[in-house]
């Protein structure tokens, strides 16, 4: 796609076409062969399961490879078009093999090819460490949007960091989560093409000042204290059968030679090395903070240095030569995928000032048109802010124009609002307490052409409250773009079965048009398409017991109503409130209280790594596996209630668990949960939602039927009442003796081995503070449970409903929210 420094060779082979293998076993064995054996240099006979995993990785790449190159040559010839700049800090990928075997249609011929060399190819896929470069929904859901992009074939390029350690690897020990860090390169990473002659210089600190220039003017000069470079990995996005391979470029921190040169002439050796290490350090690791920023200084130099490398990338290496940088707003729009890259707007603003002498004026209505922001919370915690102190060490020059963007963006409230300081001061991207501050949502909501949420009742709350003085200023700037997930990783891949099926009934063509899932709504009531659709999910449910068995070694019992709570742990999520509903059905149990013959068995599955930092989320782990280990060796229970919780909850996991599950569990509190998108998935894959009225599960619940999901719970206003009346939890443990009992049980010790310290945070949490309000709707929530229970004793009835879920919820599609943002916010071409 660029054109930096090259040398082109005049030999006629130069532009000559560029020859993909076929498509035959043949062509695919003798490819492998050449891999691994000039490639890993080893003979098939002497070769490692990494060897022959590296090696088949390589030969699916060189099939994508020769698409890769098409694509971009495609789109070097064609009209320049608009393209998407897609700007993440995360990435969670999962593992590529499956995805470009499915892409490239090769996946019959690499499973044939494996056979004719004598590989069992499964082994070969469970040889993959995913690229675990995100913390959960934000990053899954940059790896779904950029997997839609490439099926719609829209113009369109996104980047990154490649973290050297990904997202940690969570373990076990004595109940609590230990993190281990995720080497996932160790053993060789296939996927990405490194590019060393193509690095951007990136810089940090040091001090402005001002000079004349040769016109007379006054202009401000930066000289950076120190830099490094940044390296650029290209990763290959393939769409779904339709020949485009599209780039995810992430970038690596190298240290620059002048950064340690004087200090190895000062004969330092060491010291030059720390330093080296130092620089390197930017790219080293993805912080673990899901939705709760810690305002680390390394972290703004991650975001600076991806951010400042995308831009310049752009525009010196993607845009042509003669570029004129006044052109940028037809040629580019970045989607910065929250504030994380916000700091690419002053970014922007100091290249036309500074490197192309634009004025403020011109520069600023460039800018205003080139970005648009994606806010994914309502969270007022998880709104990101820096020190001044910081940016003005960091990134002085920076910080120097987010001032005067903010000077003329006060100005013009001033006008707009005379004599309204409370206003000013509260809009402000400036804030002045507790600590003097950039408000990184305020600078993306002040400099983008757009402003989404990420479901239709986020969106209205991000209007109504986070962003409110701002959508009252621009109504017209707020728009909706309810996230979606790809059908290819989510369906097709992870529950073959269940793809089948609906192939085998309404043809192929829903893999990319999800919409046709609709023609699935009359099969609900055909009773063979429903036991068809039962032994989908049993075939599934086996798989995950083998998978959880060689896994974790955990055997998950038979017969039983499987349901699944996957996601981060976080207090607004209430992973506590699930916790409640198990001790409950446990005291039942062992009181006496019913009779076991007669309780519906269910099989609790939690998956869900917590912040290493957040001290109760990791106190919620340590109780549910407490909890677990209880429950599941009580003889009393009589085998009705088992609880699971593998550790290390990634992608890999969730495409083998979610097709299992039967009910999907969305208990977020009522205007927490900005989107979330695993209960699209779990409703994909004909499970039924047990949630609250939150984030796109209204839209679920919408789509599927009041009948086809059971709610429970307060409304977000309902909550804003509550909360503004003054919430007591310790009223909800007073009137409710089934609540009472569940956490007087959990009180004193008796899934902790006696020990009453070990649970006294979690309950005094609750007790007293309860932020998120899970006992208020405690008794809604065990009300709704026992509603499921009743329902799933009807099989048949349970499978119309699962499948209506299936039918209805093709609207999840993230290829229709990437049509959204196409439509509403970057107006770019598609089938290119
Ligand atoms: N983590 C992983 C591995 C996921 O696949 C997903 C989404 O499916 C999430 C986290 C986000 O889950 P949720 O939307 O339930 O928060």
């Amino acid at each position: 796609h660029e054109t930096g420094p090259r040398h082109t060779p005049t030999s006629t082979l130069a532009n000559g076409p560029v020859i993909s293998p076929p498509h035959t076993v043949d062509a695919f064995v003798k490819a492998f062969l050449h891999e691994l054996n000039f490639g890993q240099g080893v003979p098939l006979s002497r070769s490692s399961v990494n060897d022959q995993y590296l090696a088949l990785a390589r030969t699916v790449r060189s099939y994508l490879m020769a698409r890769w190159l098409e694509t971009a040559r495609r789109r070097r010839t064609d009209k320049p078009a608009k393209m998407v700049g897609y700007l993440s800090a995360e990435y969670l990928l999962g593992r590529q093999l499956d995805n470009a075997l499915l892409a490239t249609e090769l996946t019959d011929i690499a499973t044939e090819a494996m056979v004719a060399c004598g590989i069992e190819i499964d082994d070969l896929r469970q040889q993959e460490v995913e690229p675990g470069l995100g913390n959960g929904g934000l990053g899954r859901l940059a790896a779904c949007f950029i997997d839609s992009m490439a099926t719609l074939g829209a113009s369109s390029i996104a980047y990154g960091i490649r973290y050297e350690y990904g997202i940690f690897q969570q373990t076990f020990v004595d109940n609590r989560q230990v993190e281990k860090p995720d080497a996932w390169l160790s053993m060789g990473g296939p996927w990405g093409v490194v590019h060393p002659e193509m690095e951007v210089p990136v810089n940090f600190g040091g001090h402005v000042e001002t000079y004349v220039g040769e016109d007379g003017r006054e202009r401000r000069r930066w000289t950076p204290a120190w830099g490094v470079m940044a390296l650029r990995y290209n990763y290959m996005v393939p769409g779904y059968q339709n020949g485009v391979v599209n780039t995810l470029r992430l970038w690596r921190a190298r240290a620059t030679e002048s950064f340690d040169l004087h200090i190895f002439n000062a004969g330092d050796y060491a010291e030059a090395v720390r330093a080296q290490t130092f620089a390197e350090n930017i790219s080293k690791v993805l912080y673990p903070e899901d939705s709760t920023p810690q305002g680390k200084e390394l972290r703004l130099q991650q975001q600076y240095f991806f951010v400042a490398a995308s831009i310049k990338d752009f525009i010196q290496h993607t845009m042509p030569k003669d570029f004129d940088v006044r052109d940028l707003p037809e040629r580019i729009i970045f989607q910065l995928n929250d504030t994380h890259p916000v700091i690419g707007i002053p970014e922007l603003m100091r290249i036309l000032l500074d490197e192309h002498d634009l004025e403020w004026e011109e520069a600023w209505a460039i800018t205003k048109q080139c970005f648009a922001y994606t806010c994914h919370t309502l969270l007022p915690e998880a709104l990101e802010v820096w020190p001044v102190s910081l940016m003005e060490r960091l990134l002085p020059r920076h910080m120097e124009i987010i001032y005067r963007i903010n000077e003329d963006f006060v100005a013009e409230l001033r006008e707009t609002y005379p004599g309204d300081e409370l206003r000013v001061r509260r809009m402000s991207i400036i804030a002045d307490h507790p600590e003097r501050s950039v408000r990184m949502a305020h600078l993306a909501t002040v400099a983008s052409v757009k402003v989404n949420g990420v479901a239709a009742l986020h969106s209205e709350l991000l209007k109504e409250k986070v962003l409110n003085d701002f959508s009252e200023l621009w109504p017209e700037r707020f728009t909706n773009v309810t996230n979606g997930v790809t059908p290819r990783r989510f369906i097709k891949l992870s529950n073959p079965e269940q793809s089948k099926l609906i192939s085998d009934t309404i043809g192929k063509g829903w893999v990319a048009n999800l919409d046709r899932l609709e023609e699935l709504v009359g099969y609900a009531d055909d009773a063979d398409f429903r036991e068809k659709f039962r032994a989908v999910k049993a075939h599934n449910k086996t798989r995950i017991r083998n998978v959880l068995v060689s896994r974790d070694g955990i055997a998950l019992p038979e017969g039983h109503l499987l349901d699944v709570m996957v996601k981060r742990l976080h207090e607004y999520k209430r992973q506590s409130l699930k916790l409640l509903h198990i001790v409950t059905l446990y005291d039942r149990l062992i009181s006496g209280e019913v009779e076991p013959s007669t309780v519906t068995p269910r099989t609790v599955v939690f998956g869900a790594k917590a912040a290493p930092g957040y001290a109760m989320a990791k106190e919620t782990i340590f109780l549910i596996n407490s909890v677990a280990q209880t429950v599941n060796n009580d003889p009393r229970v009589d085998g009705r209630l088992f609880v699971a919780f593998p550790p290390n909850y990634n992608v890999t996991l969730a495409e083998k668990l979610i097709p299992a599950a039967d009910l999907s569990e969305q208990i977020s509190l009522a205007g927490k949960e900005a989107s979330g998108t695993g209960n699209m998935k779990f409703a994909l894959n004909g499970a039924l939602t047990i949630g609250t009225d939150d984030g796109a599960n209204v839209e679920i619940r919408q789509l599927v039927g009041d009948e086809n999901f059971f709610l429970f719970g307060m409304t977000e206003p309902e909550v804003a009442e509550l909360q503004a009346k003054g919430y007591r939890p310790g009223e909800y443990y007073e009137r409710d003796p089934q609540l009472r009992r569940a956490i007087d049980l959990i009180a004193s010790g008796h899934f902790t081995k006696g020990s009453r310290d070990a649970v006294s945070s979690f309950v005094g949490d609750l007790l007293y503070n309860d932020r998120f309000l899970a006992l208020a709707d405690y008794a809604a929530y065990i009300e709704a449970q026992d509603k499921v229970e009743a329902a799933y004793g009807d099989q048949d009835n349970w499978s119309r409903m699962a499948i209506l879920n299936v039918a209805r919820t093709g609207f999840f599609s993230s290829d229709r929210s990437i049509r959204d943002y196409i439509d509403r916010i970057w107006h770019v071409k598609t089938g290119v």
